[in-house]
């Protein structure tokens, strides 16, 4: 078979752990027998990142800057027990993080459907993309414990001296006291990043926040999100059939649970932190959400939102037979593979990223799944658990099926 051509490579992004080992497999068994593969490649492996001093991560987002697609394996975020476990010179910060920070983007996470496993929520028919606003708020706020009796006040000393001061509460006895902040900037470039990736997947999209209680703080996302989108989108997106819709966040929690789904759901941050939990245990496992983050001038980087699933691993490393389930890194791959294909004008490679997700959603259809969904599944189905690799080359011989029809 002709292998499918690539123009501009794809930033690769390796990681750690059970994920390092599937990321091999993936591209061993999917991806290199059917692609010319083109790509940059950044180990962001624990140990590299520890030799290079991190400057692997900061090469990575470069690049990921500079040719618009990545796709990034699990990678390990140090603490204290992985410093002592990796010998670590420093505890490295969160590679998610780093390359967020470069990108300015925003973190867009679905889950991946099938029919044999049922969402808790009933009436949930297609997937719901939430949107989290991964900048400020209470993850960079000043906080303390108030000692006892006194005044409170908000300062905010301007560049020319000028001083504007609020009493925040006038203590009688002790308690707790926290400022937050957020920019234009940062909340503009989260708007122009929902708004085009609203436009990129033909999608309704929802906003909510608490402006009727927060009226100076929430309120500037609502009006920077509205401003933007009368100026810069609307015309897009009645031309698309598509809906902007700002709900206060109360209001939107009950109608997300009673909608069909198929919107993208934009969070502040705290609030997309809560709510992207919650609706990915509802629509079954981690294990199936995949996440893209989008920078607001149209960058994009493809992952799976979950971790490097650190007990299959040790399990691994015994020579015990793990069934970790490959799904969302192989959506990372289509993922980004499509988008380079429809970047460089390639048909054939978002052929080929249609057909490699198809070919896996056929083989958990036809019952064959990773120990994690056999549990979840409707047991009528009579799902037969595999190991990793098995359900791989399952997933292969449907995509040789689909390929060569
Ligand atoms: P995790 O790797 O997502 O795994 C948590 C548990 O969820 C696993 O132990 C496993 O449960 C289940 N699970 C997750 N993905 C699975 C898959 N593909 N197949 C089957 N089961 C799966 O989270 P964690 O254990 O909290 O974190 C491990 C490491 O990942 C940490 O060092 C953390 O820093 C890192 N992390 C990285 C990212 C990222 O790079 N984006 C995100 C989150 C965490 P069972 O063991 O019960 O089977
Ligand atoms: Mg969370």
């Amino acid at each position: 078979m002709l292998k499918i051509e690539m123009k501009t490579p794809l930033v690769e992004m390796d990681g750690d752990e059970m994920t390092r080992v599937l990321w091999r497999m993936i591209k061993d068994i999917l991806i290199l027998p059917f692609v010319d593969l083109k790509t940059e490649y950044y180990d962001l492996g624990l140990p590299e990142r520890e030799r290079t001093k991190d400057k692997v991560t900061v090469d990575a987002a470069a690049a990921n800057k500079k040719y618009g697609v990545a796709v990034k394996c699990a990678t390990i975020t140090p603490n204290k027990q992985r410093v002592e476990e990796y010998q670590l010179t420093e505890m490295w910060k969160s590679p998610n993080g780093t390359i967020r920070a470069a990108l300015d983007g925003t973190v867009f996470r679905a889950p991946i459907l099938i029919p044999s496993v049922k969402p808790a929520v009933r009436t949930w028919e297609k997937p719901i993309t939430i949107a989290r606003h991964a900048y400020g708020d209470v993850y960079r706020a000043t906080e303390y414990r108030v000692p006892g009796e006194g005044k409170a006040e908000l300062l905010f000393t301007g560049k020319d001296g000028q001083e504007y001061r609020q009493t925040v509460y006038d203590f009688e006895c002790p308690g707790v006291l926290q400022s937050q902040y957020n920019k234009d900037s940062s909340i503009l470039s989260f708007a122009h990043s929902c708004f085009r990736f609203a436009i990129a997947t033909k999608q309704d999209l929802w906003f909510s926040t608490k402006d009727t209680i927060s009226k100076q703080y929430d309120q500037t996302f609502k009006l920077i999100f509205e401003d933007l989108y009368e100026k810069e989108y609307k015309a897009q997106f009645e031309a698309l059939g598509i809906t902007y819709f700002y709900t206060l966040i109360d209001d939107a929690v009950a109608r997300v649970i009673r909608s069909k789904g198929g919107f993208i759901w934009a969070l502040k941050n705290y609030d997309g932190d809560v709510m992207s939990d919650m609706v990915s245990t509802a629509f079954g496992s981690l294990a199936m959400m995949t996440s893209v983050l989008v920078s607001p001038d149209g960058k994009y980087e493809y992952e799976a939102a979950h971790g490097t699933v650190t007990r299959h691993y040790y399990r691994y490393l015994k020579g015990e037979e793990t069934s970790t389930n490959p799904m969302a890194t192989i959506f990372a791959w289509s993922g980004a593979l499509r988008k380079r294909g429809e970047l460089d004008n390639l048909p054939a490679l978002v052929d080929y990223a249609d057909k490699l997700e198809a070919a896996s959603l056929k083989t958990l259809n036809d019952g064959i799944m990773t120990k994690d969904l056999v549990s979840l599944c409707d047991p009528e189905l009579h799902p037969v658990s595999v190991n990793t690799e098995d359900f791989l080359l399952a997933i292969k011989e449907r995509l040789c099926a689909l390929l060569s029809a």
